[in-house]
């Protein structure tokens, strides 16, 4: 038995000097304004293993009104939801991101980023794609306002 899901995830970013993403520290001229850590790539993939399973979404699972979730390793969150995917039956088989930003620039820090999820998720990174793109300067994306992440995931039951 296998199930898909989808997860998509918008900050808005401002002047800084970097950001977390996929659990690796990537320096840049700007930094994400979130209630958690704002790593927004595990935000996106804990919103497709829940989508996956029809489990509801991370706003549900870890409110932001909820003071317990301030400044939350999104790491850590998205290993829970791993465990609760795994009590359902089903673990990742493989996952396809794909990142929007003007910066930072993705490619030289790909595989690790790769090899940081694939670590959480306990997942061969062969197993974990991570794509990035820039809208050609469009749009609130493009004139580097935020950051989105979209993500595709493959649920296996074990
Ligand atoms: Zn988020």
């Amino acid at each position: 038995m296998i199930r898909i899901g989808q997860g998509f995830d918008v900050h808005r970013v401002e002047p800084g000097d970097g950001m977390t993403l996929g659990g690796l520290w990537v320096p840049c001229r700007y930094q994400i304004v979130a209630h958690s850590d704002g790593d927004i790539v595990f935000h996106a993939i804990m919103d497709a293993m829940l989508g996956s399973l029809a489990l509801g979404d991370i706003g549900q699972l870890f409110p932001d009104t909820d003071s317990r979730f301030k400044g939350a390793d999104s790491a850590e969150l998205t290993r829970e939801v791993r465990r609760l995917c795994l009590v359902k039956g089903y673990s990742v088989s493989n996952l396809d991101l794909t990142i929007l930003c003007e910066e930072p620039k993705v490619g030289p820090v790909r595989d690790v980023m790769r090899q940081c999820i694939a670590d959480v998720l306990e997942t061969p990174p062969d197993q974990i794609s991570v794509k990035a793109t820039t809208t050609e300067r469009l749009g609130s994306l493009g004139r580097g306002e935020g950051i989105a992440v979209m993500a595709s995931v493959l649920m296996r039951a074990h």
